[in-house]
């Protein structure tokens, strides 16, 4: 008997709605079932799961955790148990880059079972690609709303190779947080690159308001120097953007950077007027005041949908300015 009667084996595409109590009460009838269909005993098949997801306990996954769980336990009783201790075996091996560019290891890495949709970037990743779940940050459980399921990009590379997009979404989730925005070496360049594309750009409006002279030198020595954090206040963030979105900066964008863009602007305004009527009273003026305008948005955008403030990591430094392994606690 399973949780809705008598079916045994439901069709993968209605899992993505599954969710909370239902999911779990899933996830754990598949681990009886496999259990069984292989003649293990359920907890160590348990055991063979909390490893691939690199939890001590299944309480601990989410529901991000399970829906990737669950197919895995689904596809493993439509192959009749073959080859189950390998495909429940957690990929480790994950190289990264060193130095600015490094990320924390990821908690889990895999092949994705199904098609699906960066939890950072929004962009859609393919059954069969290299996906991961980042490590919690360190104020996520208190704070932060934790990231799905990441194409490889953000999940490694994203420092190293940081695109606009990448800069676009340290930015948003910096002032989200209301933290101020921390940039490594190569996210500057890419910011400066951008500020400078069209030298018009010095006369907008924002420029002239909030000059940004200052700013591009900070840019130029992180660049140069290959600095582990440039600190950027709120109000230089915003005033950057403002810039970017002068038509000199659009023209040279792609349509997906002018999307993400569009939909930040669209985000930080309602985060200023309210146009949804969100009670300071109850949310406050802070980043659950945020959270609450972004879901009651009436133009939901991929920014809106994916949610957030996500931790995006700072690099860590000593006393002495040395940068320090992000795997360090
Ligand atoms: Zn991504």
């Amino acid at each position: 008997m399973t949780l809705f009667g008598t079916e045994e084996i439901i069709p993968c595409s209605s899992d993505a709605e599954l969710a909370g109590a239902e999911l779990r009460a899933r996830t754990t009838q598949e681990v009886d079932a496999l259990a069984a269909l292989v003649g293990e005993e359920t907890e160590k098949l348990l055991q063979r799961v909390l490893k691939l997801v690199n939890l001590p306990r299944l309480s601990y996954a989410d529901d991000h955790d399970l829906r990737e769980v669950l197919r895995e336990l689904r596809y493993c009783v439509q192959k009749d148990g073959r080859g189950y201790k390998v495909r429940l075996r957690r990929r480790t091996r994950v190289d990264r880059p060193e130095g600015i560019g490094r990320l924390p290891r990821p908690r889990w890495v895999k092949e994705a079972t199904e098609a699906g949709m960066c939890g950072l970037c929004g962009d859609t990743y393919r059954a069969g690609d290299a996906i991961g779940r980042a490590q919690r940050g360190p104020k996520v459980a208190a704070y932060y709303v934790q990231m799905g399921w990441l194409c490889w990009h953000c999940l490694v590379m994203r420092r190293q190779q940081p695109t606009r997009r990448d800069v676009l979404l340290r930015f948003f989730h910096g002032l989200f947080a209301h933290d101020g925005v921390g940039l490594n070496g190569h996210e500057c360049r890419v910011l400066l690159e951008w500020l400078t594309l069209d030298p018009v750009l010095t006369s907008s409006k924002p420029w002239t308001v909030d000059p940004l002279k200052n700013t591009l030198l900070r840019l130029h020595t992180s660049t140069v120097e290959g600095k582990p954090v440039t600190w950027l206040s709120p109000q230089t963030t915003h005033t950057i953007i403002a810039v970017l979105r002068e038509p000199a900066s659009v023209a040279h964008l792609t349509a997906e950077e002018t999307t993400v863009l569009s939909a930040f602007a669209q985000h930080l305004a309602e985060w200023e007027t309210n146009p949804e009527s969100v009670p300071h009273s109850r949310y406050g003026t802070g980043w659950r005041y945020r959270q609450r305008a972004l879901e009651l948005t009436s133009h939901p955008t991929v920014l809106s949908r994916l949610g957030g403030p996500f931790h995006l990591f700072q690099c860590k430094v000593t006393a002495l300015g040395r940068l320090r392994d992000p795997d360090e606690s």
